[in-house]
């Protein structure tokens, strides 16, 4: 093995070396004391010249020892370098010279009265300096050979009795004093390794320490203190404003159309415009406010000493600003808007959960209403949100209660006035006796979540009037179901619907589902038209509602598998008022009949927008003319006098329902 690549020499550390320099004063001590001793032992024997040079050298060596000690770097802690090394050797050598002149000179020289003397100082120099040197082995090795080897030498040079006994004892203490050595050597590096070891694991602890501490309170991919360090911060400032007296402007602020970026672009994208714009606000802000993430992509600004609600609009109207521009992502640009929800102490809340509730109650209330804008809190706002979880409340127990009801208004073949089947809509018979419209109760039930239970019951009460009905013998024609956008997007659910009408032997293609264009445009919905494709192959028809009234263009026509087609009401309003809306109407029925769909012209109210209808060629027509939506039990009787009438008259005119009929006459108008 290679001497730079023993254990003992390659682990010699800063340590090692420290502590050797640091047992500095009390080796030199002895050594002035030992020079001394052995000086007044030679007196007589030793020429002057060589009691000059023994006391020189030893001195010399031990002052400039002390010299190190006093002025070098007492704490080192860079690894130690092969000089280094060297230079110590070098000095335990130096410190052997006089030794071995003295041991060759006057050993064994028979004038020498104090001879006992000096063998007795140079073993104690020989286990203490080795031993003091064995941080540094190859040191106190060489310290300890040139030291003793010259007296086993002389020894059996001489060959006296006393001189060999002398020789031997020296070699068997040198053998024993080798290998305390070694392992003092072997220990004390062991034994810095395991400090060090320790060192560093205390070490990554404390940074471990420090991060946990970082990231209890902040976010680490904005940097921005994070919703806990916010709620402390907000707790601050409003009981500083509470004792000054002053305002705290609590700003939560919502990218628009976040979950785009992330679908479109990915979670990369998405991540770099939240760092892009947490930066942004935060150099709009002064340094006393104060910016945290405290959501996905929700931020939180605490705007201190506002004069007024004016002073908060301003500031609002920076940073919308600021985050109003253009991020380069992924090579293109994606321009991030933001909704911004103000609640302002003392003039919208006193306490920190009010301010904070406000505040996110004028974000919700303002991004319905449109976005990249801001809203501060009103109390409207709060007595809207107290009606609307009234409401939900009185949902939930309706669901229980059963106290939704459906009703069922015909759709009739314009030409015959024959009833072609119906539509099932939902009303709410409310405990305090007034019916509720779905336009009424399902904005509350789509915010809170309750379109799949009220969906569920519009489903199971279509099949039970359905299951009724055949008990009955009767045929009410193709029953159209509503769809809900949320309804459509939950696959499993739609194809469960296919299974239970097979499950209870109702036959599909008697069924019509009513999609509005929500369910087909629009984030999500890519995969409609399979699952509408599926539903078609199953039997089931589809129908689109409401057509006309959004951005679904006569295009989507021939894409989408599609049985029917429902024009608005509005245009059927304004039908004989509006050529235009004529027009569009016209066009509409002769492209989808091109395309070999039915048209539906919903809302029909009176006779003469049934007589241009007729004209147009449109096949189906569903409106208070004809019937208002019926409950349950009158929509049978409806079915049961229509086939009455068919079975006893034989209709002449069966082709045609004359214009000038008034509704109330007519064979399917139900009189209560
Ligand atoms: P819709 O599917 O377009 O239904 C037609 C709406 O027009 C019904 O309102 C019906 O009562 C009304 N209507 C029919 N003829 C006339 C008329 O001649 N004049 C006037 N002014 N109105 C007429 P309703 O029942 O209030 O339903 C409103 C909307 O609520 C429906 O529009 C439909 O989108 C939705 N809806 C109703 N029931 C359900 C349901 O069970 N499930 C789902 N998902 N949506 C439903
Ligand atoms: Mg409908
Ligand atoms: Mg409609």
């Amino acid at each position: 093995m290679k001497f730079w690549e023993h254990p003992l020499v390659k682990n010699i550390g800063p340590e090692q070396i420290n502590s050797l320099f640091a047992t500095t004063p009390v080796t030199a001590t002895g050594r002035y004391i030992n020079t001394i001793i052995i000086a007044y032992c030679l007196y007589g024997i030793a020429t002057t010249a060589e009691m000059m040079a023994w006391i020189g050298i030893n001195f010399l060596g031990a002052s400039y020892a002390l010299y190190r000690w006093k002025y070098g770097n007492s704490n080192r802690t860079r690894p130690v370098t092969k000089q280094a090394i060297k230079q110590i050797i070098f000095l335990s050598v130096y410190f052997t010279i006089p030794w071995i002149f003295l041991t060759l000179l006057y050993l064994g020289n028979s004038a020498n009265q104090y001879e006992a003397i000096i063998l007795l100082t140079m073993a104690a120099m020989a286990a203490v300096g080795s031993i003091q040197l064995s941080r540094v082995y190859p040191a106190a090795i060489a310290y300890l050979a040139l030291l003793t080897l010259p007296v086993i030498l002389k020894g059996l040079y001489l060959s006296t009795e006393y001189s060999l006994l002398i020789a031997i004892s020296t070699a068997v203490y040198i053998s024993f004093l080798f290998m305390v050595i070694r392992q003092t050597s072997a220990l004390s590096i062991k034994h810095s390794q395991t400090i060090k070891a320790y060192e560093q694991q205390i070490n990554e602890l404390d940074h471990a320490k420090a991060d946990m501490q970082k990231y209890a309170m902040e976010d680490p991919l904005t940097e921005l203190p994070n919703r806990r360090e916010f709620q402390t911060r907000l707790e601050e400032a409003v009981s500083e404003a509470q004792r000054q007296g002053s305002s705290v402007s609590l700003l939560i602020c919502d990218l628009d159309h976040f979950k785009n970026i992330n679908d479109i672009s990915g979670h990369a994208a998405g991540d770099t415009v939240l760092v892009e714009v947490a930066k942004r606000l935060k150099s709009v802000v002064r340094d006393y406010d104060f910016v945290a993430r405290i959501g996905g992509d929700e931020f939180a600004i605490i705007a201190k000493h506002h004069k007024s609600p004016k002073d908060t609009a301003d500031f609002t109207n920076r940073v919308l600003k600021a985050v109003n521009h253009s991020i380069r992502v992924n090579g293109s640009n994606v321009c991030p808007g933001i909704s911004v929800g103000i609640s302002m102490l003392p003039f919208d809340a006193l306490d920190t959960p009010t301010l904070l509730s406000h505040a996110d109650l004028a974000l919700q209330r303002g991004k319905a209403a449109g976005r990249g804008q801001y809203n501060f809190f009103d109390q409207q706002m709060k007595s809207q949100l107290s009606s609307d979880q009234a409401m939900e409340n009185d949902l939930r127990l309706a669901l229980v209660e059963s106290e939704f009801e459906l009703l069922y208004q015909p759709k009739v073949s314009i030409r015959t006035g024959q009833i072609e089947g119906f539509e099932a809509l939902i009303r709410w018979n409310h405990p305090d006796g007034k019916t509720v419209s779905p336009g009424q109760f399902f904005p509350v039930a789509e915010d809170r979540g309750l379109m799949p239970y009220i969906a569920d019951f519009v489903i199971e009460q279509v099949f039970q009037d359905m299951q009724t009905w055949k008990n009955l013998g009767i045929d009410p024609g193709r029953i159209a179901v509503n769809i809900h956008p949320t309804q459509i997007k939950d696959k499993n659910r739609m194809k469960r619907i296919v299974r239970d009408i097979e499950r209870k032997g109702l036959d599909p293609s008697k069924f019509y589902l009513e999609i509005t264009e929500g369910c087909i445009i629009g984030r999500g919905t890519e995969d409609i038209p399979e699952l509408l494709t599926y539903l078609r192959n199953k039997g089931l028809r589809i129908s689109l509602d409401d057509f006309g009234t959004g951005f679904a263009s006569l295009s989507h026509l021939k894409d989408l598998p599609v049985d029917e087609l429902k024009i608005d009401r509005s245009f059927i309003n304004d039908l004989l008022s509006d050529a235009s809306n004529r027009a569009i109407v016209h066009a509409m029925v002769k492209l989808a009949s091109s395309l070999g769909i039915t048209t539906v012209a919903e809302g029909i109210e009176d006779q003469e927008q049934h007589t241009v209808l007729l004209a147009m060629g449109c096949t189906t027509g569903q409106g208070y003319l004809y019937n208002r939506p019926l409950s349950m039990e009158k929509a049978t009787r409806l079915i049961q006098n229509a086939q009455h009438v068919r079975n006893i008259k034989e209709i002449k005119h069966e082709n045609v329902i004359s214009p000038k009929i008034a509704p109330e006459n007519r064979t399917s108008k139900i009189t209560a």
